[in-house]
């Protein structure tokens, strides 16, 4: 029977597929009695999903992708010896056999108890490896289930759909590796960052769509309308047509999009306007290249320190940053120290234990209490401005107290690199987030510290109006064009005219092409959003008159009702 399902539109274009679910398996373990009889069957039963599973990561590493992170041939290493192992292999037979259970449940009991065992451990990096125990077994579990292939790291087949609960954006990085036609998730905001990841795969994603992994079904048929944030499962005939047809009509969009690749984005009184791209990995600069993008706005450094245990060293770090400025020949890589912490977390455990992550040690706040870490990063990119055009990047400052804290170590890692006589670009230029309402309030005095701004609306949205960007309960109240919001965007673009500090918008704003006139009307000059976004924007700016913008923008500026900044804004962009 056909359905339709609504969420918060993340992406857009149309996807018609078959949904892949990805599995919480452990979830679903159910306990039933095995009589006498059946045992030798079901013990047969474990032992062959085993076998099918060492087979699968066998597989999975002889095909690892070179561009793989170093570290996840060796997490298939773990995992395949875990699984050798007895404790895995073996004891679960013999509790099948004593407790008459399903083999299911008697892995599951095995798995608890590996778990407990790992959890006395006082070795941090020992204790971690219960993770590896817990995703070894889900693997075992899944094709116990009948629905095996499910992790993220096997190949999958392209035009499938991806249906998840929910995705970290450690997850979802993962699944930048595959070729899925769309991606749905049950939980999560429109900028939380696994949604910014679905996004950069350019694909068409919902997120909110509350009930999508228990309602769809394995390999149903399902539209997404990334467009409109709705899904249809199981379409009928008619709608299938009528949205082939639209799909069609959205690809020849894209297609003519393309052709201003190489067109400069000007406006049409003449104003050079600069389009940059924001990058999550080393190999996103393809995407941002063949969109036309003339430098990197943002690269988000902090993906580099995701699904591995251990962080990358500067060496690791250095060859990450270099690769990037050398693919990008000249042209700026503005590259952002890292930002963990609240939804970008490397562990799970740390977000549970913390009341108000968005609000608590993360970003700059964590780099300045973890010196060596941010050391070695700050050596990583001086070392690698040597070989491009690189700019640093500083999150979530809040005060200036930060700033000079930072500069302070930016300084002792130059003088690290010179005792070395290690080249690096002395003048690297050096930039802040404006990103928190304070910040922003004080602009002005952070332009004068520093050779730019770069307004990172997503959190500025998420702290202006207290509305957490990664909780879909709330999604309906994140506006972007609350009048708030607007005004801190505006001081800021103006604190830099005052001062002469050029300011971008690197935050999802900069990407929607709906916001472009505003922003220009603002006096932005400098935008960067994901690759996939550039051409709509720019052909926003090729048909647009600044001095007839500018007082449309003020009108919007000057409203404190978001009802009649939707109006205003539809004739600023018509
Ligand atoms: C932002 O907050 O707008 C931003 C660009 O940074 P991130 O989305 O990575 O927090
Ligand atoms: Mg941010």
């Amino acid at each position: 029977m056909s359905f339709t399902m609504h969420g918060v539109a993340v992406s857009g274009g149309i996807a018609i597929g078959h949904a892949h679910l990805v599995s919480h398996a452990l979830l679903e373990v159910a306990h039933y009695h095995v009589p006498d009889h059946l045992l030798d069957a079901e013990v047969k039963r474990f032992a062959d999903a085993v076998k099918a599973v060492q087979k699968d990561l066998e597989n999975i590493r002889a095909s690892l992708p070179t561009s793989a992170p170093a570290e996840l041939g060796s997490f298939v290493g773990t995992h395949i010896m875990f699984l050798g192992d007895n404790s895995l292999s073996e004891v679960p037979k013999r509790i099948i056999r004593e407790e008459h259970c399903n083999a299911e449940w008697a892995l599951k009991q095995q798995m608890d108890d590996l778990v407990a065992q790992f959890d006395e451990i006082e070795d941090d990096y020992l204790r971690e490896r219960k993770f590896d125990v817990v995703q070894v077994v889900e693997r075992v579990i899944k094709v116990l289930l009948g629905h095996p292939g499910q992790a993220p790291l096997e190949k999958q087949e392209s035009g499938m759909i991806l249906v998840a609960h929910d995705l970290s954006p450690a997850d979802a990085i993962q699944f930048k590796q595959h070729q899925f036609a769309a991606f749905i998730t049950d939980v999560g905001g429109a900028t939380s960052h696994t949604a910014i990841l679905a996004r950069s795969l350019n694909i068409p994603s919902i997120v909110a769509l509350h009930h999508a992994r228990d309602l769809i079904h394995d390999g149903e048929l399902i539209i997404v309308d990334g467009n409109l944030g709705v899904v249809i499962v199981s379409p009928d005939k008619d709608t299938l047509t009528e949205y082939r047809l639209k799909q069609e009509g959205f690809e020849l969009e894209q297609q003519k999009l393309k052709r201003l690749k190489l067109t400069k984005p000007v406006t049409l009184d003449g104003t050079q306007v600069e389009l940059h791209a924001n990058i999550e990995i080393p190999e996103d600069v393809a995407q941002a290249k063949a969109a036309g993008a003339t430098g990197i706005g943002l690269y988000r450094t902090e993906f580099l320190f995701m699904n591995r245990r251990e962080w990358p060293d500067e060496e690791e770090q250095f060859e990450a940053y270099r690769k990037v400025a050398e693919t990008m020949k000249g042209m700026p890589v503005t590259i952002r120290t890292m930002d963990l912490g609240a939804d970008k977390q490397v562990d799970p455990d740390a977000a549970r234990t913390c009341t108000n992550p968005a609000l608590g040690l993360r970003a700059i706040r964590l780099c300045l209490a973890e010196p060596a870490v941010f050391h070695a990063q700050l050596r990583a990119i001086l070392r690698a401005s040597h070989y491009g055009r690189i700019k640093i990047l500083i999150p979530m400052l809040s005060t200036l107290s930060e700033l000079r804290q930072t500069m302070h170590l930016l300084e002792r890692a130059k003088r690290s690199l010179r005792e070395q006589n290690i080249p690096f670009d002395d003048a690297i230029p050096v930039g802040g987030m404006i990103e928190i309402p304070a910040a922003a309030l004080k602009a002005e005095a952070f332009a004068r510290e520093l050779d730019f701004l770069s307004i990172g609306t997503n959190d500025l949205i998420q702290y202006t109006l207290a509305i957490d960007r990664t909780d879909d309960t709330v999604a309906h109240l994140y506006q972007p064009l609350h009048p708030a919001v607007l005004q801190l965007v505006e001081m800021t673009i103006r604190a830099g005219d005052k001062t002469g500090t050029p300011v971008s918008v690197c935050g999802e704003m900069a990407g929607d092409s709906r916001l472009t006139r505003l922003l220009l009307g603002f006096g932005l000059r400098q935008f960067s959003m994901h690759p996939a976004h550039i051409l709509a924007v720019k052909h926003q700016i090729l048909q647009s008159d600044l001095p007839k913008l500018v007082s449309g923008a003020r009108k919007i500026l000057a409203s404190s009702e978001i009802d009649r900044i939707e109006p205003l804004l539809h004739k600023l962009n018509n």
